[in-house]
């Protein structure tokens, strides 16, 4: 399949595709499924920090050429160069998720690393983490590297009847509230404001991921109730309802 712009301006940008190997499939649930991949000199370049993510080239069909999506690197291995990324098997479907359906071991792909990389201000005392099952790899990275004092409120917006199978290490975090997925956010606002009632918004630090709808209505939850500086909040969509993101 031919190369194309995005590849192009990314490599132009100094951002370097690495070969991936696939060498294991877990299927967390029948609908979210983890992806064991062989990524030799992947961490040369790359340092291992929460949140960080790839950029999965796979190929779409309909537009007879290789796209990129998101995933977030989980259980990084620098010493055996290995790493996972859990997938979402969603329908409908795109290109991403059906390469995820359909992979095999042995198959291979190919990432290209991120340079975004997520500072949070050492005097937040409360970390405010959001998102769906899109965002539950992510989630868990910032649970294991909160500190261990933290206040922490986790909020997952998720509609599937198995969706506490998800591998969240849930001791971490203070409060951990699931709701119903709904499709502007109200839900997860109601959680939130539930779940940090009396909370000195000085300390808060928010991060929220997933659907467009669902992150601006957390974002403008965190704009109306707590008034918090960019430098205190992480929101980013990670999909849109209706729409392939590339
Ligand atoms: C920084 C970052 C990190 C991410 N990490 C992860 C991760 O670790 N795991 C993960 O699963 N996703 C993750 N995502 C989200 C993932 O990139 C998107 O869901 C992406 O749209 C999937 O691509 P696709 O080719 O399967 O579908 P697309 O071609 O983008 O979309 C096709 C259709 O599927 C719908 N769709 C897309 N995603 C979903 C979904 N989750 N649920 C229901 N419908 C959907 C779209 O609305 C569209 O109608 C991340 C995104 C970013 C930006």
């Amino acid at each position: 399949m031919a190369a194309n712009w995005q590849r192009g301006v990314l490599k132009a940008l100094g951002v370097k595709n690495h070969p991936v190997e696939v060498v294991g499939v877990t299927d967390i649930t029948p609908w979210y499924r983890r992806v064991r991949l062989s990524a030799p000199g992947f961490f040369d370049t790359v340092a291992v920090h929460p949140t960080l993510w790839v950029r999965l080239w796979v190929s779409d069909p309909e537009k007879g050429r290789l796209v990129q999506r998101g995933y977030t690197v989980v259980d990084p291995r620098p010493e055996t160069h290995e790493f996972s990324l859990d997938f979402v098997l969603h329908e409908p479907t795109g290109p991403a998720a059906a390469w995820a359906k359909s992979l095999r071991v042995g198959d291979r792909a190919e990432v290209a690393h991120t340079t975004q990389r997520l500072t949070i201000p050492p005097e937040a005392r409360t970390l405010v983490l959001v998102g769906d099952s899109t965002a539950v790899p992510a989630i868990v990275t910032l649970l294991e590297s909160a500190p261990d004092d933290a206040d922490v409120h986790v909020v997952i917006h998720d509609e599937h009847p198995d969706r506490a199978s998800l591998p969240l290490p849930a001791e971490r975090a203070t409060t951990l509230t699931w709701v119903d997925a709904d499709r502007d956010g109200t839900n997860a606002v109601a959680a939130i404001a539930g779940s940090t009632d009396g909370v000195d918004a000085d300390g808060v630090y928010l991060w929220a991921a997933g659907e467009r709808h669902l992150v601006k209505a957390v974002r403008e939850h965190a704009r109306t109730a707590w008034g918090l500086p960019r430098e205190r909040q992480h929101a980013q969509n990670y999909w849109i309802r209706g729409h392939s993101v590339g």
